[in-house]
């Protein structure tokens, strides 16, 4: 029933799969079970993009897979995946799942996620026809039962089965359309883009660490401007990120949000590392910038005013919507730090440029510039300080004016 696709129409070696993924599959094989790499990386190997990362699809169940490689260990409670590493890298491990009508509540949302199946019933649960496809790298054929070749050929996102059931089941796959038909550069075909809009408020349901996780995903996609864009497009701007909400509302205005979210997206696409620290501080700036000027107006002094707005907006964040703490340090860090780049007389500079932080408070400083924030000058004088030696910094301290 599905096509077997040889390797001389496809063209994807298996010297193209990390060498953990190769040797995941073929310690399977050769314990007679059936491995395949499947999802994202296949799809990416088709498009001749690098994969991030390749999980891998199998017959054996999680204790199997467990009892075949030393270092592994089984993760996950409600359907447990197996991690197995090899080297530096981890190979996401699943066994075949089934999952049918009977797993969905009266609303259509999946309830349970956890039956075993055959291969056939663990591509049909896969969310678009191009995430379904089974790679053997043993003689570098792929399995599809979806047409999901021919949808990536065509470069579509078309979602398995009926959409809007499909978005029942499980809300997040409207922001996965989304994000990878962002990051893929494909349309979302017309019947799985449709039912979207009128779905959208399903979203409000999910827990929200999985739609921070999800969001998260989306903004480093390298693709986070299109993707902010086109959840607006689509009707999912509204009250599903509280966070988003505000940076969604005002069109085209945020000249700093757009120049920041660019400049990781370049960073990402450049596979230079990005702190989620600093993309929440940028995404959140706006607001915390209207509260501080708000309250210097009012006469309060720079730093109380700054530190009195971001208690504001992180109180508006809190209740619908938990940054995690290890995030939320930094964003703040970043933003503490901005009066300081003010105070250019003294020891102050030197004792700032000691900071663990002054890197990216700077990187963030210089943002701002860009957005006509601040004057570009201020960034060069702390540019020609950072690069300067200790007579030539006395120098700038003293020209300072
Ligand atoms: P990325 O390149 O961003 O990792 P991906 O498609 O690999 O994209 P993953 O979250 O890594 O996304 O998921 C791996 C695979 O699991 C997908 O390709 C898809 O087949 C399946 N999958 C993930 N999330 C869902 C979902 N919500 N519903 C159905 N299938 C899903
Ligand atoms: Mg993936």
């Amino acid at each position: 029933k599905p096509r077997v696709i040889p390797l001389s129409q496809h063209g994807v070696r298996r010297d193209r799969l990390s060498h953990a993924a190769l040797k995941v599959t073929s310690r399977l094989q050769e314990a007679g079970f059936t491995a395949y790499v499947v999802g994202g990386a296949v799809r990416d190997l088709l498009l001749d993009v690098n994969p991030k990362d390749f999980d891998v699809a199998t017959s054996a169940t999680p204790e199997q897979v467990h009892h075949l490689f030393r270092r592994s260990r089984i993760i996950g409670r409600r359907f447990k995946i197996v991690h197995v590493m090899v080297g530096p890298e981890t190979i996401e491990v699943t066994t075949f799942r089934g999952g049918s009508i009977d797993d969905t509540n009266e609303t259509g949302r999946i309830m349970a996620d956890n039956s075993y199946g055959s291969q056939e019933e663990d591509a049909h649960r896969r969310d678009f026809t191009v995430n379904a496809l089974f790679y053997d790298p043993s003689d570098e054929s792929i399995v599809d039962y979806h047409h999901g070749v021919k949808d990536l050929q065509a470069r579509k996102l078309v979602m398995i089965g009926q959409p809007a059931r499909r978005y029942q089941e499980d809300p997040v796959r409207m922001l996965r359309a989304v994000r990878l038909a962002a990051k893929l550069n494909f349309e979302i075909d017309e019947n799985t883009r449709k039912p979207i809009r009128a779905h959208a408020h399903l979203l409000k349901k999910e827990p929200p660490a999985r739609l921070f996780d999800e969001m998260l995903k989306l903004l480093m996609s390298g693709q986070a401007y299109s993707c902010l864009c086109k959840l607006r497009e689509e009707g999912l701007s509204r009250g599903v990120f509280p966070l988003l909400d505000a940076v969604l509302d005002e069109e085209g205005k945020d000249e700093f949000l757009r120049l920041g979210l660019q400049s990781t997206d370049v960073r990402i696409r450049e596979d230079k590392p990005v702190s989620v620290g600093f993309l929440l501080a940028t995404l959140l700036w706006r607001q915390v910038s209207q509260q501080w000027t708000a309250r210097l107006k009012e006469g309060e002094r720079p730093v109380q005013a700054l530190f009195d707005a971001i208690a504001e907006v992180e109180s508006l964040q809190d209740n619908e919507f938990a940054i995690p703490r290890r995030f939320s340090a930094t964003m703040r860090e970043i933003w503490l730090q901005q009066p300081r780049f003010d105070s250019r007389s003294g020891q102050r500079p030197f004792r700032f440029l000691e900071q663990p932080r002054f890197r990216a408070a700077f990187d963030f400083l210089s943002l701002r510039a860009q957005a006509g924030e601040v004057p570009m000058s201020l960034v060069q004088w702390w540019d020609d300080f950072q690069h300067a030696d200790h007579d030539e910094r006395q120098e700038l301290i003293a020209n300072v004016r």
